[in-house]
């Protein structure tokens, strides 16, 4: 398994969030939500997934879904923690359509899930540390405001980035330990 991490996984994750364009979000009302987001996170190195963790928030801002990385965890390719997240949270509705929704997450989305809360018609992204090689939130691609779409959620960056970077630094420092040299 730690070959596999780090031959598939290392390559694709060890750029993460390793420089700052924080923002002060001392005042950000997003905290004590990416905290619990945070703590998703944890959970999922459980399975041996990537620390990253998702919540849907509804428009009072209560927690309607939360999930970790699981794509270890069930061999699915798709099972990133935003994409169960909105599954979750329109189960949850029942309804497909998120709207009014934030959908927090600790690291920058992938284009997969950027698009998929695209899709899901989420109000706003929120996220941690940025990802520098799969981001598309403004990074790499910058998916949720692309004039092409109908639908363009609000992106906030930088709420906690620096504790959401380091599980996945220190996850991927623990993983080359274990796996050797
Ligand atoms: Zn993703």
């Amino acid at each position: 398994m730690f070959r596999r991490w780090r031959n598939c996984l290392a390559r694709e994750f060890i750029w993460i969030a390793l420089y700052s364009r924080r923002v002060d979000d001392h005042a950000s009302p997003y905290r004590e939500a990416m905290t619990l987001a945070i703590a998703e996170a944890e959970l999922a190195t459980i399975s041996g997934d990537l620390p990253i963790g998702a919540l849907v928030l509804d428009e009072s801002g209560v927690v309607i879904a939360k999930a970790g990385n699981r794509r270890e965890a069930t061999q699915d390719p798709t099972a990133h923690a935003e994409v169960l997240a909105l599954r979750a949270a329109a189960q949850v509705r029942g309804d497909w359509q998120l709207d009014g929704c934030t959908l927090i997450v600790t690291l920058e989305p992938c284009p997969m899930c950027a698009g998929a809360a695209v899709l899901a018609r989420v109000e706003r992204i929120v996220f941690g540390a940025w990802n520098e090689e799969y981001g598309a939130c403004g990074s790499h691609w910058d998916l949720p405001r692309d004039r092409r779409l109908n639908h363009r959620p609000e992106v906030i960056s930088g709420v906690l980035a620096e504790e959401c970077g380091n599980l996945v630094r220190d996850f991927m420092a623990n993983i080359r330990t274990q796996g050797g040299k």
